[in-house]
């Protein structure tokens, strides 16, 4: 276990090609080992990975205060994964304490803020690099690696992505093993994928989407290949003719038109389609999941986890609960707090069925209304018919954020301006479904935009050729 305070040395001490200034490294810790030399198929590839995912040879903080001394007793399956494919792990990237945020300000107060390398001018005022996983897709812009890994609860990945001018996905739930990803709640959380171009996030893919015994909820073979057999047998080899792309009419911000006349150039048929329960969905989104992380985060609290300073300091005369209760009080920051009071009390006695269990039927409706859309049904639904319904769709498109991204202001909290920015991500993430932000041109302000292609479970293949036309 390494001291206190050494991954800000690591990063002091070493600076990577391209990284713009260490006042904002994308970075909580930097690998300085030498690649040794790898055969597989991402042989050479640097990847950053974010810092919620176990990785032994360094604390996997969550940048959290709480977890600065905690090292992994293993490394995350899809870390391992990408190991044993010639990857070289380039170092742990910053984000928000415990992937909760939308900008990468709540970070503990010894780690400096992200810039977002995507800035038209030099003479800008620096802007957010999006968040939770602004520190992956900020490397992957600055190019200080070839890809990053981060997590998408509720559009983690897909908005940095947006803000910073990269591909994110975030694949269907359960396509990429969740062991060893420190949970922040877990019918959400998925490991996204974030990289310049989006045959290299297809590549990764490829190498960490795979069955895990090791995550109960990770798909089975038998699950992706009827996944993958619908795929082949419904979808053209080639090209998107003939492919059926619907334009949410609850979405009032619009894709740029250009791009909406290349696609119908391609050959896609375009149409508007309505999901009634859009609406509802960034609300329903906070509830869960502050619920579910008020239960998860329940096991920090200087037991098996959390800092050995903290346990040093504990004065005799202490209980266990008054030492739990400092621990916890130090440890997290802020928002984090915020969130485990929300969930505790969207579960207590008095609000459960008048909160969280709307907030479940909320997330049903929304699943009903994204299945009635598409054309071929859910790969694992019990009643799925072989028959297509060609009145349906393969795809949904609009724009991933409903703005470019913000001025970095401060660390303070944003409140609901924050949780705003979320609404056109966490509708996927509550449906379990893959969804891939790819930039699509700049605003008026000279920042990226990027825009969001969701599609039905298991059909990331459709994902990934849509969105080789579209970037
Ligand atoms: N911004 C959302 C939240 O704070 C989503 C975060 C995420 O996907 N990890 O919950």
């Amino acid at each position: 276990m390494r001291a206190s305070g050494s991954k800000i040395q690591q990063i002091a001490s070493s600076v990577r090609p391209r990284t713009s200034a260490i006042q904002s490294t994308p970075y909580s810790w930097i690998n300085n080992s030498t690649p040794s030399s790898s055969t597989g198929t991402l042989a050479g590839k640097s990847i950053a990975i974010k810092d919620n995912i176990s990785y032994t040879p360094a604390p996997t903080s969550c940048s959290s205060s709480i977890l600065q001394e905690y090292n992994p007793p293993y490394n995350a399956t899809c870390v391992e994964s990408l190991v044993s494919a010639g990857a070289h792990v380039v170092g742990q990237t910053k984000m928000d304490e415990f992937g909760m945020g939308s900008l990468t300000t709540h970070l503990p107060p010894f780690y400096s803020l992200v810039h977002n390398p995507a800035s038209p001018s030099p003479d800008e005022p620096p802007r957010s690099a999006g968040g939770s996983s602004g520190g992956s897709a900020a490397a992957v812009a600055e190019e200080s690696c070839w890809a990053a890994l981060g997590t998408d609860t509720g559009g983690s990945v897909r908005l940095p992505a947006s803000y910073c001018g990269v591909v994110g996905l975030k694949p269907s739930y359960g396509m990429i093993s969740r062991r060893g990803i420190i949970a922040y709640a877990d019918s959400l959380d998925c490991v996204g994928i974030l990289a310049k171009e989006v045959d290299d996030v297809e590549q990764v893919f490829d190498v960490i989407s795979q069955p895990d015994g090791g995550d109960m909820t990770c798909s089975s073979s038998s699950s992706r290949s009827i996944a993958s057999k619908i795929l082949q047998r419904h979808f053209p080899k080639n090209g998107i003719r003939g492919l059926r792309i619907g334009l949410p009419q609850e979405i009032s911000i619009s894709c740029p038109p250009s791009l909406i006349k290349y696609l119908k150039s391609q050959g896609a048929e375009i149409v508007e389609v309505s999901l009634p329960a859009l609406s509802k969905a960034l609300p329903a989104y906070y509830v869960l999941a502050s619920a579910e992380a008020s239960s998860n985060l329940g096991r920090f609290g200087g037991g098996w986890y959390g800092s050995s300073v903290e346990r040093e300091k504990a004065n005799k005369d202490e209980s266990g609960e008054e030492r739990r209760k400092r621990i916890r009080t130090e440890g997290f920051g802020k928002e984090v707090k915020k969130r485990i009071l929300a969930g505790t009390w969207a579960l207590s006695a008095d609000e459960f069925n008048n909160t969280y269990l709307k907030a479940l039927h909320l997330r049903h409706l929304l699943r009903g209304n994204y299945q009635s859309l598409f054309r071929i049904p859910h790969p694992l639904s019990p009643t799925r018919s072989i028959t297509v319904d060609q009145g349906g769709i393969d795809m949904l498109l609009h724009p991933t954020a409903i703005r470019t991204a913000p001025v970095l202001k401060s660390r303070q909290d944003k409140g609901s301006d924050e949780y705003n920015q979320d609404l056109l991500t966490v509708p996927a993430s509550l449906a379990g479904l893959p969804a891939m932000s790819v930039p699509s041109g700049k605003g008026k302000d000279g920042w990226p935009i990027g825009v969001s292609l969701t599609s039905q479970w298991g059909m990331e293949g459709l994902v990934f050729k849509l969105g080789k036309v579209v970037e």
